[in-house]
């Protein structure tokens, strides 16, 4: 008999070309002959490992990332219990096919390589109809929508609707990393043009062929786009992904209390640092009170991590003006102080009544910092100079060198525990491999927000959170850092092992979810035991039993 859940079950080849229920060549005899598959399957009936194998023999066959990353995609759209069971297991090694840096490539080449459509695209000439086309979305309880209007994808610029790689692959974080279940996942394309000439000339280019709608007109696009999908999702979750700066800062501060919403390039790496900073911390038995930050870029990511360490601090008895008198910026022009002219909104709370310093090395000269944080794009900024002047002023000085990719990265982690006689405490934004130095192994910890959006997602899914508010990252900060052990730290890594992500976000989410329960943003009553309802949420890529 058929499971009573599977009623609507559908048969035959549809069965097969529905990816959240196709078994492929895992169908037992029974489903075979009840689901009406005899005939359209070879008869072998092979177990998820012997599947498994076969993927894995297939990918490692590959010559290129980019075929990696089209032969998992392909994966994905025929079976994705499948999918996640590989890319679980491996996820040290796919992690980067499926999303940053691979991913990029695969937004460059999307309309090269497109084979199926995934998630929805809603294109400006919709305007009006965005709710029609949100119910044509086959599943019914979406939890997590990642949108992007594809502007600044990566380091790569405008990408248009090629950016629609970049929630496709987040989203496969979400699950990968979190158990967030695959049919509760919507990636969302916002096409309102695109100001990339290569992609207006390109005749496989798959977005509409106009330049960027601006200003009043797109802001009322999104805001039709985010009411439709609150009207109909009620209890969704939208991430704001690889918005320009020029949007994402006004976006983000729209919607934040209105919509379950966040933006990861800001609050998600900002939560990622301030756990690096908290795990440093437990190395330099210092408080995050008594530190002084100095950041190298005032962009996104910076801005975002200041704010978020500024509300830690508020946390833990600073008043704001005292927090934020803790944290300093240089950018392109130098020191981010009041007497500066032009400077842009989101810089103006981080001006400080201070003498103007020219550049990096005479503010840190003159500030003193207990740490330096990069997320200036400017790859070798934090030369020799810096990194000894760091040493000199600190017995451990803390050295993240964030920019992404590898080649962008302000320093390497061999520089900085060389010109630092070992001392450093490093964390960077892209991988950087052990090095040996004076006989000690360091294996530098990787900032990647995949530690932390997925475990986010999960908790304000789990209790139906009303909005993502500040203190719910720097809650997930702290509990990231919390599951890093003492061995980690003993060989100067600042995150916990990629392998451990699943129970990480598990914790994670239980933090997420403690403080919607306790400041009363949850849309649920508190459980007995948090940690492990959000644990009894996680989806896991097992196949089900369709016939009993
Ligand atoms: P952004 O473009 O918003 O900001 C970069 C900032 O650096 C700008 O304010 C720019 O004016 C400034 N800058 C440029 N040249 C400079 C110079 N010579 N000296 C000082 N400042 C200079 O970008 P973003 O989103 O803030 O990201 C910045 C970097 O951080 C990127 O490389 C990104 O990959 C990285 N990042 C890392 C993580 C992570 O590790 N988890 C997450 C997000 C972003």
């Amino acid at each position: 008999m058929i499971e009573k859940v599977e009623n609507s079950l559908p048969t035959g080849t549809a069965l097969l070309q529905d990816p959240l229920l196709n078994k492929g060549t895992a169908f037992s005899a029974e489903e075979r002959e009840t689901l009406g598959l005899k005939g359209l399957l070879p008869p072998k009936i092979f177990t998820m490992e012997e599947q498994v194998a076969r993927v894995l023999e297939n990918y490692r066959q590959k010559k290129t990332d980019l075929e990696r990353y089209i032969h998992l995609a392909s994966l994905q759209d025929r079976n994705e219990t499948l999918f996640y069971r590989v890319l679980m297991d491996n996820l040290d090694e796919m992690m980067p096919i499926v999303y940053t840096p691979v991913v990029g490539q695969a937004c460059q080449q999307f309309g090269h390589i497109f084979r199926r459509p995934r998630g929805l695209y809603i294109s400006y000439k919709e305007r009006g109809n965005i709710a029609e086309i949100l119910k044509n979305w086959p599943r019914k309880d979406v939890r997590v929508i990642v949108v992007t209007d594809g502007e600044r994808i990566l380091g790569l610029g405008d990408q248009g609707a090629g950016g629609m790689g970049i929630p496709v692959g987040k989203l496969s974080l979400y699950t990968a990393c979190a158990g967030i279940s695959p049919a509760q996942c919507l990636p969302v394309m916002l096409d309102v043009g695109t100001e990339n000439e290569g992609y207006l000339g390109d005749p496989l280019y798959l977005g509409i062929r106009q330049h960027r709608v601006r200003g009043q007109e797109f802001d009322d696009f999104v805001a039709e786009f985010m009411n439709a999908a609150k009207e109909i999702w009620p209890d969704v979750l939208i991430q704001f992904e690889d918005f320009a700066n020029s949007n994402a800062f006004r976006l983000l501060e729209n919607w934040r209390d209105k919509i379950c919403s966040f933006n990861d390039d800001m609050q998600g790496t900002a939560a990622v640092s301030l756990a690096g900073l908290f795990s440093a911390l437990r190395v330099t038995k210092k408080s995050l009170g008594e530190q002084k930050i100095l950041f190298l870029g005032a962009g996104e990511a910076g801005i975002g991590i200041a704010d978020l360490i500024v509300s830690a601090m508020v946390d833990e008895g600073d008043t704001l003006e005292e927090a934020r008198a803790k944290c300093w910026f240089v950018d392109s022009k130098g020191l981010v102080v009041k007497s500066r002219d032009n400077l842009v909104e989101h810089k103006l709370r981080f001006a400080h009544d201070y003498p103007f310093e020219p550049d990096f090395l005479s503010a840190v000269k003159s500030l003193k910092p207990t740490a330096i944080i990069g997320v200036s794009t400017i790859p070798k900024t934090f030369n020799q100079e810096v990194i000894q002047t760091m040493a000199e002023l600190n017995e451990r000085p803390i050295i993240f060198a964030l920019s992404n990719p590898t080649s962008k990265s302000e320093c390497s982690a061999e520089e900085a525990y060389t010109w630092s006689d070992g001392r450093a405490i490093f964390a960077s934004g892209s991988p950087f491999p052990p090095c040996v130095f004076k006989g000690q192994t360091y294996v530098p910890g990787q900032g990647n927000n995949a530690y932390v959006f997925p475990g986010i997602g999960l908790g304000a899914v789990a209790c139906k959170a009303k909005t993502v508010t500040d203190r719910m990252f720097s809650q997930a900060a702290r509990a990231l850092a919390d599951q890093v052990l003492e061995s980690d730290l003993e060989m100067g890594r600042m995150y916990p092992a990629l392998s451990r992500i699943r129970e990480v976000s598990a914790y994670i989410g239980a933090a997420v979810a403690e403080v919607a329960f306790n400041d009363g943003v949850a849309g649920i009553e508190k459980p007995a035991n948090v940690l492990e309802f959000v644990r009894s949420q996680q989806w896991a890529p097992e196949y089900r039993n369709y016939v009993k």
